[in-house]
Parts: structure tokens; C-alpha cells; sequence
């Protein structure tokens, strides 16, 4: 799960610190074939061992700093000299980070972080590290942690789903619709969290409110039997705002305390989608709306979650599949686009496999 995001940021990191480290270094004389050997006079070489010897007594001096020049002039000039061969200190210039920033826009873009989010970063990490003295020794912790508080900013504070549930001390139910595109594992992520709800011993209803599937009326009440929960549903084609009204009078009724919405995902255009979406929200007035998209879907997920929550406004996200997601950037984007919380990973098909969101574990995810 995002091993590629990973290990590019890694390699990145790295690659980022020889390069900076090694303009610093005294670049190495160009060999070239002497046609011929000017004869001139030089003096005696000095041996291997006279040579280190020497050095070791420069070393020594300068960090005994006690230099024992004999005019100012050389003194300043030898000075400058080792400050140069042997200081730790580098200052970061604007050219070089871009250069150094537009490899890392690269890794950035191709695993799916948008680029909104890639500008996001771009800046952040700019005001951190430009202009700054920076000791070469704790490069790669610079970088590092100049990325990980980018990305701790980015990344919304998730909510406990749970908890929110429990602390509502309302006498009707507390009631969350479910969004997202079909195929996006909306229908499982919803059992998922059916399963969730009774480990925490809460009581619940589904409102199968995808009527424009047949399948899908099928596939909740599939869900609802495996897990002993009651499915209210009505025919094909029928209006889901009013599915989603009886399973709230129906939970109002026997003292349940949650009602889960299931929504369609597609429709003939976007508008038509959008505008029974709200019908849903005016009639069943949820606590919570909640987006359901794919890890690996990239920038179309977060695409989704921007439009959803700009036409509905919703309060958390769930990546579902997030599990077969290698790049990872998918995380990064929906948080920051919409300003929302991701509140869960799915992380496979079974009903366990839903993992709660965390910004430690993702940073450790993306190893920073
Ligand atoms: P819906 O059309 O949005 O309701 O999607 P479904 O819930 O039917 O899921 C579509 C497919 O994705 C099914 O085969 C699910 O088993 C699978 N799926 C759902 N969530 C996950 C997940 O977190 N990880 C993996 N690997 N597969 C998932």
C-alpha cells in the first residue's frame, strides 16, 4: 500500500541530498594527456605520508582554531579556503531548488497527487528550506521533515466515526448518506461500516436508496442478510428520497440508533445526479455525508469528491481499494481539494478490512 509513493520520496530525498552536498565538494581535476612533458623545474613531491601529515596538522590547527598565518591578507584568504573545504554549513539558493523541486513535481504528479496539492507542497517546502543555513550533515532531516509537515498540513484531522456516533445523545437516529460513482466499492464500504457499527454494539437499518440499480437493491439486502441487518428498500426506479425517509421512520420507530443511506452512483448526466442528491439531503437531513471513492482511481476520485462537495458538501471521505494502491497520491489530493477528513481506508474485500485513517500512519505509510 503506497510502497511506490514511498520509495520514490526515498530515492528522491536522497538523490536530492548528493546533489547538494556534492556542489559543495572541490570538484576533481579534468585529466588530460600531456602531448608531451614541459621540462620544467618542479619542486620534490612530497611523500604519501609527509602529505597526510601535513593535512592532519591543518585539520588540527583550524579546529584548535589557531591558525598561524602570518599576514592578515593570508590569512583571510586561507581561511576562506577551509571555511569552504571543510564547512558543514550550506545555504539552499532559489535556482537550486527549483531545479531539485521540479524531479520531485514529477514523482509527485505520476502517483497521483494532483497538482493543486504539488503547488501546495512546492511552497511549503520553498518557505522552509530557501535562503535557510543548513547543516549538510542533517540534510536529508531537513528535507524530510520540511515534506512531512507540508503533508501534516495537507492531510485533514480525521474524526473518530465511532465515538461521533456514540457521544449523539439525540432520541432519533443518527443518519449518514454514502456517495459515490458505482464500481467505486461504495456498497461494501457500506457493509463495512455496518459491520463496524454492531462490533460496537450500535444498532442499525441500510436505506437502499440506489434505485436506478436493480443489482444493487440486491446487493445491500445481499449485505444485510450476511450481517443481520434489516434493509429497507422499495422497487426499481422508485424515488430514493422517499427510501431513504421510510428507513429513518422506520429506525425512529424501533429505537435504532443509526440509519446507513445508500445512494446511486451514476445517472444520465452529472446535473440530473447532483439534483437528486440534494432531494435526498433536504428529505433525510443526514449527521453525516460521506464520499466513497477509489484509491486507485487518482485524479478522477478526487475530481469526484471536489464535485460532490461542492453540490452537497460532504463531511468525510473513505478510499476504498486503497490496499491494491501502490502510488498513494489519491490520499494526499481528495483531503486537500475538498478540506474534508479521510476517515477510513478499505484495505480489502472482506467486511474487517476497513482501516481507520490516520495522519501518523500515513506519513509512516509514505515513510517520513
Ligand atoms: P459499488 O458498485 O460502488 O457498490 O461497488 P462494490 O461495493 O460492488 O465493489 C466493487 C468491487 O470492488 C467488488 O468486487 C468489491 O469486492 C471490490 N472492493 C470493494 N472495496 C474494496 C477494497 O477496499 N479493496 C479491494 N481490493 N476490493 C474492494
Amino acid at each position: 500500500m503506497f510502497s511506490g509513493l514511498k520509495d520514490k520520496l526515498k530515492s528522491w530525498i536522497s538523490k536530492t541530498k548528493d546533489k547538494i552536498v556534492g556542489t559543495e565538494k572541490p570538484s576533481k581535476p579534468v585529466k588530460t594527456k600531456a602531448k608531451s612533458k614541459p621540462k620544467v623545474k618542479t619542486k620534490p613531491k612530497k611523500s604519501v605520508k609527509e602529505e597526510r601529515k601535513v593535512t592532519e596538522k591543518i585539520v588540527e590547527d583550524i579546529k584548535k582554531e589557531n591558525l598561524e598565518i602570518s599576514s592578515p591578507e593570508e590569512k583571510f584568504e586561507k581561511q576562506g579556503f577551509f571555511k569552504k573545504l571543510f564547512s558543514s554549513k550550506f545555504t539552499l539558493q532559489k535556482e537550486d531548488f527549483d531545479e531539485i523541486f521540479s524531479e520531485l513535481e514529477l514523482v509527485l504528479l505520476e502517483n497521483n497527487v494532483a497538482y493543486e496539492v504539488v503547488e501546495k507542497i512546492k511552497k511549503d517546502i520553498e518557505i522552509q528550506l530557501v535562503g535557510k543555513e543548513i547543516d549538510k550533515k542533517n540534510l536529508e532531516e531537513e528535507i524530510k521533515n520540511s515534506l512531512k509537515e507540508s503533508i501534516l498540513k495537507i492531510i485533514q484531522e480525521p474524526f473518530d466515526l465511532v465515538e461521533k456516533i456514540k457521544n449523539f445523545k439525540e432520541s432519533r437516529p443518527f443518519v449518514i448518506v454514502l456517495f459515490g460513482i458505482n464500481g467505486s466499492g461504495k456498497t461494501t464500504t457500506i457493509a463495512k461500516i455496518a459491520k463496524l457499527l454492531l462490533k460496537n454494539k450500535i444498532s442499525l437499518v441500510l436505506g437502499a436508496a440506489d434505485t436506478f440499480r436493480a443489482a444493487s437493491i440486491e446487493q445491500l439486502s445481499e449485505h444485510g442478510k450476511k450481517l443481520g441487518v434489516e434493509v429497507i428498500k422499495s422497487q426499481y426506479n422508485s424515488d430514493p428520497a422517499s427510501v431513504a425517509f421510510d428507513a429513518i421512520k422506520h429506525a425512529t420507530s424501533k429505537n435504532i440508533k443509526v440509519v446507513l443511506i445508500d445512494t446511486a452512483g451514476r445517472m444520465h448526466t452529472k446535473d440530473s445526479l447532483m439534483k437528486e442528491m440534494e432531494k435526498i439531503i433536504r428529505i433525510s437531513k443526514p449527521d453525516l455525508k460521506i464520499f466513497i471513492g477509489e484509491s486507485i482511481t487518482g485524479n478522477d476520485a478526487t475530481l469526484q469528491a471536489k464535485t460532490f462537495n461542492e453540490a452537497i458538501g460532504i463531511d468525510g471521505i473513505i478510499l476504498s481499494k486503497a490496499d491494491v494502491d501502490d502510488k498513494g497520491g489519491t490520499a494526499l489530493s481528495v483531503s486537500y481539494v475538498t478540506g474534508k477528513p479521510i476517515l477510513y481506508f478499505g484495505i480489502g474485500q472482506e467486511y474487517e478490512n476497513l482501516e481507520k485513517f490516520s495522519k501518523e500512519k500515513m506519513l509512516e505509510r509514505l515513510g517520513l
